[in-house]
Formats: structure tokens, C-alpha cells, sequence
């Protein structure tokens, strides 16, 4: 070997060992994270089209990490998902959402959804539903003010199973949205056999509205309203974008436009400020 070539080696063997150690660390400042609880809800509002009124507010997870401040979940969220330590941080999401909700029902906030993302390996645990029936049960909140949010990611395996649990949460009452719906692999089947209450339009066909874009859009409106299921648009920008999605009769809005996800305690803002 070349002494230049040795070196351009050795400099990839150090960065493949910083790329480690730097994962292996995060790894157990995520563990601690779990075990402190140092993360935080934020909660963005979701608009019903006809009465322009907040209907649902999305949990949004951050990391409030000691020295570094928030992180955003795509920073965590891969990582605990490989780690399997999603299934423990999911866990507490859920729990606080709807802990957080029945709060705010309690100080006499008007009534609305609160949307929890599960992630794919929190999805295939045995024992969720039963899981989600006694958080509901501990938190006494209303089981019809939860909703779950999935992706079509996870329908790809075991089909089966993936029914045997919505089932499970159709039962308890709790509704499940397929989430950033058009990115993945859809099938007309899997949306027509799951029990599902909503499709989410993912951003991305929102945000680039090239005439096929537009066509995609009008598809899955057309398509929810066939099968019965609501259609929430995320991403919604701008008045544009709103009143592109009120001409389609989208059924819910979701976006910057409105409101970025807030902390708990901006949350009561939002039901006072005037929505568009
Ligand atoms: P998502 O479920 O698709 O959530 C929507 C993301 O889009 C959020 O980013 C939100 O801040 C952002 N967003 C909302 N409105 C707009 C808009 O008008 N324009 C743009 N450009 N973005 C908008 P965030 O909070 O960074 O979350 C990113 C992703 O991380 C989420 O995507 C979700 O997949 C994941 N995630 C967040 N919290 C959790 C959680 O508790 N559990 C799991 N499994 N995943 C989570
Ligand atoms: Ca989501
Ligand atoms: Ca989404
Ligand atoms: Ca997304």
C-alpha cells in the first residue's frame, strides 16, 4: 500500500470508530433520557374544515437533552427505534398524551383529540392493545379522544396480526389514521380490510403541487370518502395550500399555517386565537 492510500484508511477506520462510539454514547444518554424522563410533548393543532374549529392536537416528541437542549425526534427516534428502546419511550408518549389530555379536559379546555405516532416496532408489540386499555383505564381519559397514528411501513409484514390489533383498538375505541399516506407502499387492499378512521395526506403532495401531485391528492380524497374514512392534509403552509384543500373537501387541515407544534403550556393559546 501507497503511504497516502494507508493514510486515507486509517482515516476511515477513525471515522467508522467515531461514527460507533458516537452512536454507543447516544445510545446511553438515551437510556438515561428514559429512565430521567427528559422528554417533552409538543402538540400541534388539527382544524376541521367546515367548523374551522381545533378538533385534534398531534404529541410531537422532543428530547429535552441536559446539555444540548431539544432535539428533534428524527435525531432519536431512528436510533431508539433500531435499539428497541422506542417500545419503552412509546410507551411513556402514549401515557403522557393522554394523561396531558384528561388534564386539560379537566380544566375545562374544549374536548379534542390527541394523535400519538407509533412506530413500527411499538406496533408489533404482543401485549399493545391490552397496553393502551389500561393507560386509558390509570389516566381516565375517554378512549374516542385517543387516536394512533400508523404508517403504511409497518402493513407490509405480517397482515394478519396488523388486523387482529386494530381490531383490538376498534374495540376499546380508540381510532387509528394511516399516516404520511402516498409515501409508502400502499395497497387499496390493506386500507379497505384494516378498520381505519382517517388517511393523512403526507406533506410532501401538499407542499409540490405539480399536476400529478394535484391528481394524487384529489385521489385520496376521493378514496377516504369512498371507503368511508376522514382525510386530514399535513403540511398546510400557507392560504393556498388551504384553499386548495377546502375546493377538494379535504375534511381536516394540519399545518404551519395554523400553528407550529407548541409546548403545554402554549396549548390553551391556541383555543383562544381566531383560526383563519
Ligand atoms: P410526522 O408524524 O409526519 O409529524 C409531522 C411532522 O411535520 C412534525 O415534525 C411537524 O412538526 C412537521 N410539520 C407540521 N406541520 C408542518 C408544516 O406545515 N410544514 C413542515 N415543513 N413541517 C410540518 P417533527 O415534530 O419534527 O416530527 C418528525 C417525525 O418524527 C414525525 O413525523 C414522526 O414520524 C416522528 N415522531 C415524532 N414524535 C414521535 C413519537 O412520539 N413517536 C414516534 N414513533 N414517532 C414520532
Ligand atoms: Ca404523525
Ligand atoms: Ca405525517
Ligand atoms: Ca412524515
Amino acid at each position: 500500500i501507497k503511504e497516502e492510500n494507508k493514510n486515507d484508511y486509517q482515516i476511515f477506520k477513525t471515522s467508522l470508530t467515531e461514527g460507533f462510539k458516537e452512536r454507543l454514547t447516544m445510545e446511553n444518554e438515551l437510556h438515561k433520557a428514559i429512565k430521567n424522563q427528559d422528554f417533552e410533548l409538543f402538540f400541534q393543532p388539527q382544524i376541521e374544515m367546515k367548523s374551522k374549529k381545533i378538533i385534534g392536537l398531534e404529541a410531537l416528541c422532543r428530547w429535552n437533552h441536559p446539555e444540548k437542549g431539544l432535539i428533534p425526534p428524527k435525531e432519536f427516534i431512528p436510533l431508539s427505534e433500531k435499539t428497541g428502546l422506542i417500545v419503552e419511550l412509546g410507551d411513556w408518549v402514549i401515557r403522557e398524551a393522554c394523561r396531558q389530555n384528561k388534564l386539560w379536559q379537566d380544566l375545562g379546555l374544549p374536548k379534542v383529540k390527541v394523535s400519538v405516532n407509533l412506530s413500527a416496532r411499538q406496533f408489533l408489540q404482543r401485549d399493545l392493545v391490552r397496553n393502551i386499555e389500561s393507560i386509558l383505564n390509570e389516566t381516565g381519559l375517554d378512549p374516542q379522544y385517543l387516536e394512533l397514528e400508523i404508517t403504511e411501513s409497518m402493513a407490509m409484514s405480517n397482515e394478519q396480526f396488523i388486523i387482529e390489533t386494530l381490531k383490538g383498538f376498534q374495540q376499546l375505541g380508540v381510532n387509528v389514521a394511516l399516516d404520511d399516506f402516498g409515501t409508502g407502499y400502499s395497497s387499496l387492499k390493506y386500507i379497505s380490510q384494516f378498520p381505519l378512521s382517517k388517511l393523512k395526506i403526507d406533506r410532501l403532495f401538499i407542499q409540490n403541487r405539480t399536476e400529478q401531485n394535484v391528481a394524487i391528492v384529489k385521489t385520496i380524497i376521493h378514496l377516504s370518502h369512498s371507503l368511508n374514512l376522514k382525510v386530514i392534509a399535513e403540511g398546510v403552509e400557507n392560504e393556498e395550500d388551504l384553499l386548495f384543500l377546502n375546493g377538494e373537501n379535504c375534511d381536516e387541515v394540519q399545518g404551519f399555517y395554523f400553528s407550529k407544534p407548541v409546548p403545554v403550556k402554549e396549548v390553551d393559546l391556541l383555543f383562544n386565537k381566531k383560526l383563519s
